[in-house]
């Protein structure tokens, strides 16, 4: 059984004729979230029984939500050959003004998607990169994700949904099945994800940032930096040892940037490591002349790490020096953490040897 998410439209079309039979079945798995061939009652008897015989619309199952007392919702999916992996969903507050000028606020959603069970990386500081890797998700179970999610909270196919390749796994490192999901994401029959509204975190593989740049896709990219000399990165995450601060910089600078946007860059704060002034005086060095925003993520402490929490008021210090000198700098909030959903707390488990990998290091 073919998992249907797979299928671009035109592939779609390939194997469905009249051609326009695939419009239909696209909507009603992109609009409707229906993943029942038979309830597709617009399209001949025949040809839902020739879809239910060769694909499945629905090949991940939520095996457990997980609510966070900020609203924060942590799924665990399992796939066909059943491993698990997690994805959350974000819902924030944002106001803007109306007409009148009155603050009114509205909701933003955030999916936060998976790419990979596990990741190579194997950086120092995450659960995830400490549990090894198992294989890359399909192109279809990325998409799914975002359907399942969608579905599970009734959005309505027309309310706007960021999406974060923030979840488990390296993005890059899964390129071509990335690359296609993205574009079926934002597809304007369906989903219709404005790939602007998409984000690609990575931890720098160069020359994968030089190949997405050049498809001029749109989408936005965030660089998990977290330290702002080679011999801290190097220590933090070793895939620096083969892509430096300074390849990476040179890609970022190639890399085609949307006018309004910036790229941004992701610092993950731990204490005694790369929270000094003098760490940050060297991160403004370093972004000069790139339209650049930075996003301090303050390390979220899970069971067996070896790093410590940054005080607040030390992040704090250390934003005010940025913004002071004209750097866009936030502190991202941690949402989810009281459910282990905040960034580098996912984890996986490896259901067919009952390993709960990042526990067994
Ligand atoms: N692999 C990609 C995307 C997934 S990780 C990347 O590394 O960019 C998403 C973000 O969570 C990254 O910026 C990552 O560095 C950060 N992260 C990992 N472990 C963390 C932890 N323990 N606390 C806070 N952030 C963490
Ligand atoms: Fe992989 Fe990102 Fe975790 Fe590093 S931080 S191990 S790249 S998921």
């Amino acid at each position: 059984m073919e998992n249907i998410f797979n299928y671009n439209l035109d592939e779609l079309k390939s194997v469905l004729t009249p051609s326009f039979r695939a419009k239909q079945v696209w909507r009603w798995l992109y609009i409707n979230y229906e993943d029942d061939f038979n309830m597709m009652i617009n399209i001949p008897k025949e040809m839902r029984n020739k879809l239910h015989n060769q694909f499945s619309a629905k090949n991940l199952e939520i095996n457990n939500i997980q609510t966070s007392i900020d609203g924060t919702k942590k799924y665990l999916f399992s796939t066909k050959d059943n491993y698990t992996f997690e994805s959350v969903f974000l819902k924030m507050r944002d106001k803007e003004f109306d007409e009148n000028d009155n603050i009114k606020s509205r909701e933003k959603y955030t999916i936060c998607v998976s790419s990979q069970i596990g990741c190579k990386i194997g950086c120092k500081f995450c659960r995830t990169g400490e549990s090894g890797f198992t294989r890359n998700l399909t192109v279809g179970e990325i998409v799914e994700q975002v359907i399942a999610i969608k579905k599970e909270n009734k959005i309505l196919p027309e309310k706007c949904v960021n999406i974060v390749y923030m979840g488990m796994g390296e993005p890059l490192d899964n390129f071509d099945n990335l690359i296609k999901a993205i574009k079926i994401i934002s597809h304007i029959d369906g989903l219709s994800i404005s790939t602007r509204r998409q984000t690609i975190s990575t931890s720098g593989i160069s020359p994968m940032i030089d190949a997405l740049g050049s498809l001029n896709l749109g989408v936005q990219l965030a660089i998990s930096l977290h330290a702002v000399n080679d011999e801290t990165r190097n220590k933090l995450m070793p895939i620096n040892k083969v892509y430096n601060i300074e390849s990476i910089m040179e890609s970022v600078r190639k890399f085609p940037i949307d006018m309004r946007k910036r790229v941004m860059f992701e610092y993950l704060m731990i204490k005694d490591i790369n929270d000094s002034i003098k760490n940050a005086k060297d991160l403004l060095r370093l972004l000069n002349g790139i339209k650049a925003k930075v996003n301090i993520i303050l390390f979220n402490p899970y069971s067996g790490s070896k790093f410590q929490r940054p005080d607040i008021e030390q992040a704090k210090r250390f934003a005010d020096f940025l913004c002071k000198k004209g750097l866009l700098c936030t502190i991202r909030e941690s949402r989810g953490s009281d459910i282990d959903a905040a960034c580098g707390q996912l984890k996986y488990v490896d259901s067919k040897n009952k390993n709960v990998s990042h526990e067994t290091k």
